[in-house]
């Protein structure tokens, strides 16, 4: 009789989870996934796919607008129907779920619709009181959103719930000013809403490349979404109206009909029973694991957000990949974490990949930079005043790129492509040698001076 129930139990069928179990269960392992939820974990269900799609729906209030000056008869006032977007939305949500249950099924891995807690190095605890056993168990549970401890905290949402609102707000609070807060501004704006953005300091998308980042704060603010900075939340009270009054610090209160709290998300790990195995976390309640993604017990792995390394989709999925392939495939690798791409999907949005300028000048002896500051063609016969901006980073010794960094229409598309020269380690010399694609945007990034 086999030792344990499953070769690998994995906590989480998020983008981590289920790529682990799935390529496990393809090298020959009896697997077995737990998920509480919804299969597909945050990117698929409450994440990346749904805020993708309303970002799409979003960008046609502008696409709208600017329709008229390229000669279609658009009327003044389109309508909206947030309803339809929302339950679309949710349609191809449902769509991709079953996908991914299906690829799940179909390499042999078990699904089990539970809650799953440990409860010892090789033993889970069921929600339904089962219990079972694994030579490895893998924790993928992910992270969820933080929500600042004042009072009335309650009567706000989260990105969760953002997805399943009844209709637009009128007028809505965000709180926080990292890449969600800003994607769900810029959604919320475009939709017709007006935008509070509160922040406790003046910095918007911190890691992000400053010259990148006050663009996109400037077009925001432009565009007429407020911002209120070194504001920390007091509370929020409901009015007689139905209304909610929000107090802060250095500015005056202010009524609206929704609050978003976008103030970060921590790992997942409350109550899963870390202790019970002996799992080291640290202060955040992250899992602390080794590059080869393994914890302090020898038959505990976690990858993905629970271990705060990159809180990133693909990040997830090749750290899952890379513990299957490691443990049973016979074919031992590691995730390199250098040089990952990333994007704000804003109105406009934003992307980098490598380091930012501040981060190479501390890094590097010398540095030299490249910009192209323009305004799309497209904008132009728009009578849209806004304008995109690129800049390259390069190590000043050898004029290899560090860094790109690019705000402006379809800049997550382009910096997909450039951010394999970065990452092959290819100088600025290489992209002034490769001739224009004109008229493009992304000929911006060969002309750069
Ligand atoms: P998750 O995908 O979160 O999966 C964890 C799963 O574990 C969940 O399904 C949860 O229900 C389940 N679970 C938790 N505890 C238990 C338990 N005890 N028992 C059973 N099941 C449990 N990333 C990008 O790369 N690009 C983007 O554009 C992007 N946009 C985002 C937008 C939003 C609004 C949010 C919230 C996130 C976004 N992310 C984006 C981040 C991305 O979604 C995560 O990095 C990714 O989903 C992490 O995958 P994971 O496998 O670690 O965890």
């Amino acid at each position: 009789m086999a030792q344990y129930d499953y070769d690998l139990f994995t906590i989480g069928a998020g983008s981590g989870g289920v790529r682990a179990s799935r390529v496990a269960a393809s090298h020959g392992a009896k697997v077995a996934i737990a998920e509480e939820h919804r299969v597909g974990g945050t990117c698929v269900i409450r994440g990346c796919v749904p805020k993708k799609l309303l970002v799409y729906g979003a960008q046609f209030a502008e696409d709208l607008k600017d329709a008229r000056c390229f000669g279609w008869d658009v009327p003044d006032e389109c309508n909206f129907d947030w309803q339809r977007l929302r339950d679309n939305v949710m349609k191809e949500v449902d769509r991709i779920n079953s996908v991914y249950r299906e690829t799940l099924t179909n390499h042999g891995a078990e699904i089990i619709d539970e809650r799953a807690e440990l409860v010892g190095p090789n033993e889970v605890k069921l929600a339904s009181g089962r219990t079972v056993s694994a030579k490895h168990i893998l924790i993928a549970t992910g992270a969820t959103p933080h929500v600042p401890d004042c009072p009335g905290h309650e009567l706000g949402i989260t990105s969760n719930e953002a997805f399943h609102l009844d209709a637009v707000p009128k007028r809505i609070l965000i709180a926080g000013a990292g890449y969600i807060a800003n994607e769900f501004a810029g959604i919320f704006h475009e939709f017709g809403a007006k935008v509070t953005l509160i922040n406790r300091t003046d910095v918007i998308l911190r890691q992000y490349d400053h010259q990148i980042r006050d663009r996109l704060l400037q077009i925001s603010m432009m565009k007429g979404i407020d911002f209120r900075f070194h504001a920390e939340f007091r509370g929020i009270e409901k009015t007689e109206n139905g209304c909610l009054n929000v107090s802060m610090t250095n500015h005056e209160d202010i009524e609206v009909d929704c609050v978003l709290f976008a103030t970060g998300r921590v790992p997942n790990t409350g109550g899963l029973g870390l202790e019970a195995a002996g799992v080291e976390y640290d202060e955040k309640g992250a899992v602390r694991v080794d590059e080869w993604s393994k914890t302090n017990v020898p038959s505990i792995y976690a990858v993905g957000d629970v271990t705060n390394r990159m809180q990133l989709t693909p990040v997830a999925i090749r750290e899952g990949q890379a513990f299957a392939d490691t443990l049973f495939g016979d074919n031992p690798h590691q995730v390199d974490y250098e040089n990952v791409p990333s994007a704000v999907f804003s109105h406009p949005p934003m992307a980098g990949v490598g380091m930012t300028e501040s981060e190479a000048k501390e890094t590097l002896g010398s540095v030299k930079i490249y910009q192209s500051d323009f305004r799309a063609m497209k904008n132009v016969l728009a009578n849209r005043n806004e304008r995109g901006l690129y800049k390259m980073i390069c190590d000043g010794e050898n004029g290899k790129i560090v860094g790109l960094h690019m705000i402006g229409p379809e800049a997550p598309e382009i910096l997909q492509a450039a951010a394999i020269a970065v990452k092959a380690g290819l100088t600025k010399q290489a992209f002034d040698d490769t001739v224009a694609l004109h008229p493009s945007m992304a000929e911006e990034l060969v002309l750069m001076k």
